[in-house]
């Protein structure tokens, strides 16, 4: 019952993605790709094809839960409100047994990855009660200490230095050779966001093109600053998307990075 939905939703999934690597409009395209980062800024923890999943079913959602997590918020989902369908793996806590017909021995088997089931969130919009507590300002000048300074510890735990150098060409840089981020005394963060992504994503990856990488780089960056409400300016480059299968890996590494991003400046 439950992964025939799931099914469907997949396909439903699968067959928008592949509407979205076929639009030959390359505004409307890069309008799609800033939209998801916007999404994703606003849903980090979520996978990458979770987020395309609620952009698509709702994409001015701000804040989503699951019906029982509203309650415990205490906050209803008003009646009549349908759910965002979003897709969570299942059968890794279970396990059956089976007789392999070789061996006739039984083995036990856990449940396929592959597996999933359909779970419903709503968005706050669609629910209502007690005001939720406020959440953490993080908007402050250009540059935020705090962040800078997780970002350079990040550095440190892959094994990179971090210095300023005046009179640089451009902003910040990444040395995968020696290992280090250098930056000018006045880059902004997002510069920094932009070379930490470049340290996790990139080093060793001599076959991806550059322009590959400066797109996955600025993403990870954009979704970074919307998330902690630093200015930036929204990638500049129109997303080059080709297939569905592009669309899912390259969001995919974008989405992990980001995560990881800004899990490090929250601790
Ligand atoms: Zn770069």
């Amino acid at each position: 019952m439950h992964t025939e939905k799931a099914q469907e939703v997949k396909a439903d999934f699968e067959e928008r993605l592949k509407g979205l690597a076929e639009l030959t409009d390359a505004a409307q395209k890069s309008a799609q790709f800033i939209a998801y980062l916007k999404t994703a800024a606003k849903f980090h923890k979520y996978s990458a094809s979770n987020i395309w999943l609620i952009l698509f079913q709702k994409p001015t959602a701000s804040r989503v839960a699951g019906y029982n997590r509203w309650k415990e918020l205490k906050r209803q989902v008003r009646k009549g409100e349908h759910g965002i369908a979003i897709l969570a793996p299942c059968g890794f806590a279970s396990h059956h047994t089976e007789t392999d017909e070789e061996t006739g021995k039984e083995r036990k088997v856990y449940g396929n990855a592959n597996r999933f089931r359909v779970v419903s969130v709503f968005d706050i919009e669609q629910t209502e009660g007690e005001p939720l507590p406020a959440s953490l300002q993080w908007r402050t000048e250009e540059r935020n200490a705090k962040i800078h300074t997780a970002l350079i510890e990040l550095a440190k735990e892959n094994g990179y230095s971090y210095r300023e150098q005046d009179g640089m060409r451009e902003e910040a840089h990444v040395n995968y050779k020696v290992r280090e981020i250098v930056s000018r005394p006045n880059a902004g963060t997002s510069a920094l966001i932009h070379e930490a992504a470049h340290m996790l994503l990139h080093e060793g990856r001599y076959g991806m093109g550059s322009e590959q990488k400066e797109t996955e780089a600025e993403a990870t960056a954009f979704i970074v600053c919307e998330h902690f409400e630093i200015e930036t300016n929204a990638p500049n480059y129109l997303a080059h998307w080709s297939s569905p299968e592009q669309i899912k890996e390259s969001g995919q590494r974008i989405i992990k990075c980001a995560s990881q991003l800004i899990d490090a400046c929250e601790q």
